[in-house]
C-alpha cells in the first residue's frame, strides 16, 4: 500500500529540520525500516519515479494538471535539469516558503541552492541517467518554460 494523498498541511514534518516533507522525499513508506524517521534531505528513487509515470505531485502526491511547477537551484535551472518532480503551482509556492530558513542541502540537493528558482512549464520530459553520468539520478526536462522566477 502507498500512501494516498495528503493535503500540505498534513505533510508529516522533518524532526531535525523542523519543515514538511514532501511525498517525494518517501514519507511513511510502508516498507521502511522500522524506526526510519520522515527526512527531507534525500529523495525516495521509487517515489521520483512514481511522480514521473503517474504525473502527480512531488509534494502533496495528487494528480497534475497544467501549469506544472519544478523547484530548483540556479545551475538546475541554468541546465533546464531537475531533481525534485514537478509540482502543483501552489505546493512548490508552499513548499518553498516553509524552507526559507533551512541552511541545509534538501530535496535532493547537493548543497544550499541559495536561492529557490520556481519555473512554470506545460509538459516535461522523464530523463534516465546513462551508465557514464557521474551523477546517476533520473532528471526532469521541463520543455518549454512559461515562467521563471526567484521563489526564495
Ligand atoms: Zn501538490
Amino acid at each position: 500500500m502507498d500512501a494516498a494523498p495528503r493535503a500540505f498541511t498534513d505533510l508529516p514534518r522533518d524532526p531535525e529540520l523542523g519543515v514538511p516533507v514532501p511525498f517525494a522525499c518517501g514519507t511513511e513508506d510502508a516498507y521502511a525500516d522500522p524506526g526510519t524517521v520522515p527526512s527531507a534531505r534525500e529523495l525516495d528513487k521509487r517515489r521520483v519515479t512514481q511522480c514521473a509515470l503517474s504525473r502527480i505531485c512531488g509534494v502533496c502526491g495528487a494528480g497534475l494538471g497544467r501549469p506544472l511547477a519544478f523547484l530548483g537551484s540556479p545551475v538546475e535551472v541554468g541546465r533546464n535539469a531537475f531533481h525534485f518532480p514537478p509540482a502543483h503551482v501552489a505546493c512548490a509556492e508552499a513548499l518553498v516558503a516553509a524552507y526559507a530558513g533551512v541552511t541545509a542541502p534538501v530535496l535532493g540537493q547537493d548543497e544550499v541552492p541559495g536561492p529557490w528558482m520556481l519555473v512554470t512549464t506545460a509538459s516535461f520530459e522523464f530523463v534516465r541517467a546513462n551508465r557514464e553520468d557521474l551523477d546517476r539520478r533520473p532528471t526532469f526536462q521541463p520543455t518549454a518554460l512559461l515562467t521563471e522566477s526567484r521563489a526564495g
